[in-house]
């Protein structure tokens, strides 16, 4: 069977830990605390691996509780996520939620969908275990700080996170190259692209790279925000290919801009995408 966990130094100070359905996290080490970025769908001992990189006590942040981010946290006696998210997370905390999805995603980590056993699956935390996290909250974890900031949008308490110091921005699902915005707890594109414009002065200049939890090598560029911003723009325009993609329960959704199947990337060269619900681009 294939290693449930592969580990990638981003840095000095961040490793990159990617699970078995094929979800980044990240483990930021300051100089007196450790912070776990999201814990994926909570398969396999990553307790055991974060231990293996770090004796810090580790803070474990949520960007956002669906069933690829939180489901881990379980594990980790001091954890936080947005209050705003709890819906979310209890019907993502369902086992068969979680099973369906490492089986549908476990041909990223080289696994088969038959691989996947059910007993590996970890205990979740009771939401009420969490302490809340909100934009505007600052984590000293000795030499490198966590900043939490906007992300709502992909779902309603989705957040980014910035490492000023390592000047990182860990923008996660809440914008990336192929930003899913169709589900029924997702802003409306206006709102989005509203979020975006508060976001963008709030890091501007602080950083020179962004980590993603999803796609090969985890990273997208720092003109993300900017190339999203547009995608919206283009969207509240009319300006749009509408490729057909199905949604989370089946639905008919629009990808903005066609994708090229084979590389996953725009056919037009541009980067940053909206995966979106025609019906819910405006309030009203
Ligand atoms: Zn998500």
């Amino acid at each position: 069977m294939a290693e449930l966990f592969q580990i990638h130094p981003a840095d000095s100070r961040i490793t990159r830990i990617t699970d078995a359905a094929g979800t980044h996290m990240y483990l930021v080490r300051g100089d007196r605390e450790a912070a776990l970025l999201d814990t994926g769908v909570g398969y396999g001992r990553l307790d055991e691996v974060v231990r293996s990189l770090t004796d810090l006590p580790v803070k474990t942040f949520i960007t956002h509780g669906h069933v690829d981010h939180a489901m881990g946290a379980g594990a980790f006696a001091d954890a936080w996520i947005s209050p705003l998210d709890r819906a979310l997370y209890l019907e993502h905390s369902d086992a068969d939620v979680r099973l369906g999805y490492l089986r549908g995603n476990a041909g990223s980590s080289g696994m088969s969908a038959r691989d996947i056993a059910p007993e590996l699956l970890q205990p979740v935390k009771p939401f009420e275990e969490f302490h809340p996290l909100l934009p505007g909250d600052r984590f000293d974890l000795g030499g490198v700080t966590v900043e939490i900031l906007e992300g709502r949008g992909h779902t309603p308490g989705c957040v980014t996170m910035l490492l000023p110091e390592l000047r990182t921005l860990l923008m996660g699902d809440a914008c990336n190259p192929f930003t899913f915005l169709f589900d029924e707890t997702c802003s409306t594109v206006e709102e989005y692209r509203e979020m975006l414009l508060r976001l963008r002065p709030q890091v501007e200049g602080r950083f020179d790279r962004v980590l993603l939890c999803h796609g090969p090598g985890g990273e997208g560029t720092v003109r993300m925000i900017d190339n999203v911003i547009a995608v919206c723009d283009d969207i509240l325009a009319g300006n749009v290919d509408d490729a057909p993609f199905t949604g989370f329960h089946g639905e008919p959704v629009c990808i903005a801009k066609a994708m090229d199947e084979r590389t996953f990337t725009r056919v037009d060269g541009g980067e940053g995408n909206v995966v979106y619900n025609p019906a819910r681009i405006r309030e009203g």
